[in-house]
């Protein structure tokens, strides 16, 4: 679980209070189904990837329309709001954020006056040199609703465009003008575009609506709710344009190294989501058959912290011949506790979500198998939980390398100092947490339970693929720890040409 755990106090860009994401995006394009239920449904699909806000836009080939509020899906959407918002074509997004960035104008989809078209535009993910940016565009007097740097990418995308006249340069020029982990979707009147970062570090899928139409989205889930046939994925630095023209592909920017998100395999996606031909749920559940060769106990029920910690739970079990059942009953009607903002809501959130079944856990002794470990004050409430219900034994595993460096790309991991692992052995945090012992997979173990391809691992390793300007990390680091940034070319974030004075290429087409 760890969800808890694993976001407190928001990064800064720089100086200020800019909100960082782990979001979910969807796209359709579908001229004759009703696209914002569509869309509706996909992000049903994403909740898990963010419970702050939600928002659909809607292009009906004359303009579009957006709502969006702070709240769950099915919060913000009423049956007449997606009655009233028929089109061709929409996005939608789902979003996480915390303390500072829960106001309305955080929530997405972003949208943009170009002349007299609109656009809207849903990221998940995080740029790491907008601030930059963003003073640049206030300089060249754009205006700014929100901190986000979301807003800052549709916004730059929204002063290229205008300045040549076309979107796809617009978007272009600015997907070589911005650095960072993204994965995006964008609407106008009449099309849909998709566009993620040369290095691929967060997800996006394009699905096919049989002959009708086509879907973007963060996962493969979100294409199995609304019937949608998974076709490939939008290639690292692609820009995929979806109109009445049909379905293009151009390289808005060369690709780099390969490095997908290895935490999305761990923990964030959906245990149907599929990923390079295997699920989730195959790669975690392997996940924990290597933890079982590299980490075995002797004991008498291995159990899951629920919902991610399932799988590998199960794997474990397999593997060591231990049975396997459940220890921890979840309220599945309580708000993932990640959402909660101060340490003694965390708290409270815990026990509101988990409470221990000591009909399973009494007398005997527990593998708990869960799929990270960040602060570690809900590990210790869980093992904290469990002894109490009368296990005479807590061993913990971890089917992930200790989490010691803070993610730059979309995860909102605490800074340094609040990472239990950057600053304790294993040896320690077994002792904070209360276990009778703690183990993790070995770095090399995960890898063999995933697809192979380039994967960015940062925040086990601290090589990071995308260098992170100083600025940006400022405060980040706890002093002994100096990130790598092994594929750094020499053309550090924020070493660009001023925006006013690039030049803008013709469009492909
Ligand atoms: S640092 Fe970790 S969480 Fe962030 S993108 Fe890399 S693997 Fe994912």
């Amino acid at each position: 679980m760890g969800y808890d755990e694993r976001f407190g106090q928001q990064p800064r860009v720089g100086e200020d209070d800019s909100l960082h994401d782990e979001c979910g995006v969807f796209g359709v394009w579908a001229p004759n189904r009703d696209v914002a239920r569509i869309t509706y449904f996909g992000l049903h699909a994403l909740q898990h990837r963010g419970q702050e806000s939600a928002g659909i836009a809607v292009g009906n080939g004359e303009t579009v329309r957006v709502r969006k509020d702070r709240g769950l899906v099915s919060q913000v959407f009423t049956d007449a709001d997606l009655t009233a918002m028929a089109g061709k074509c929409a996005i939608g997004h789902v979003r996480y954020g915390t303390a500072g960035g829960r106001g309305f104008d955080a929530a997405q989809p972003h949208f943009s006056l170009i002349d007299d078209v609109t656009i809207a535009l849903a990221h998940n993910g995080t740029l790491v040199n907008t601030d930059g940016v963003r003073s640049e565009l206030e300089e060249l007097g754009v205006p700014f609703r929100s901190n986000t740097d979301s807003e800052v990418a549709c916004e730059l995308i929204g002063y290229f465009t205008k300045k040549s006249g076309h979107l796809r340069v617009g978007i272009r020029h600015a997907m070589q003008m911005v650095e960072g982990g993204y994965a995006m979707v964008l609407l106008r009147e009449n099309a849909l575009y998709a566009f993620r970062d040369p290095n691929g570090i967060r997800p996006l899928v394009i699905g096919a609506l049989g002959t009708e139409g086509w879907v973007v989205a963060s996962e493969t889930c979100a294409l199995d709710i609304v019937g949608a046939t998974y076709v490939r994925d939008v290639r690292p630095g692609e820009i995929v344009r979806i109109s009445d023209g049909g379905i293009l592909s151009e390289q808005g920017i060369a690709p780099q190294p390969e490095a997908q998100c290895i935490f999305e395999d761990v923990y964030f996606s959906r245990p149907d989501t599929v990923i390079r031909g295997r699920s989730i749920y195959s790669m975690r559940y392997e996940m924990g058959r290597q933890l079982a060769r590299e980490a075995p106990v002797d004991a008498d029920l291995v159990i899951g912290v629920p919902d991610s910690g399932m799988p590998p739970a199960e794997g474990y079990a397999a593997q060591t011949g231990i049975p396997f059942g459940e220890g921890l009953i979840k309220n599945r009607y309580v708000a993932r506790t990640f959402i909660q903002p101060t340490q003694e809501m965390r708290e409270m959130g815990v026990r509101m979500k988990l409470n221990a079944l000591s009909d399973n856990v009494a007398g005997r002794r527990i593998v708990m198998v869960d799929d990270s470990i960040v602060r570690g004050t809900t590990s210790k409430q869980i093992v904290r939980m469990l002894k109490e219900a009368g296990a005479t034994e807590v061993h913990v595993r971890i089917n992930c390398p200790e989490v010691r460096w803070p993610c730059f790309y979309g995860i909102d991991t605490d800074v340094q100092k609040q990472l239990i692992s950057a600053n304790k052995s294993a040896e320690e945090v077994c002792e904070y947490i209360g276990a009778d012992s703690l183990a993790f997979l070995s770095l090399e173990g995960l890898r063999r339970c995933v697809p192979e391809c380039g994967y960015c691992d940062a925040c086990y390793t601290g090589r990071y693929p995308v260098t992170i300007p100083e600025r940006f990390s400022a405060g980040k680091f706890l002093d002994g720890f100096t990130p790598e940034f092994p594929y750094d070319d020499g053309s550090r974030p924020g070493e660009k040409d001023a925006i006013a004075n690039m030049e803008l290429d013709a469009p492909a087409d």
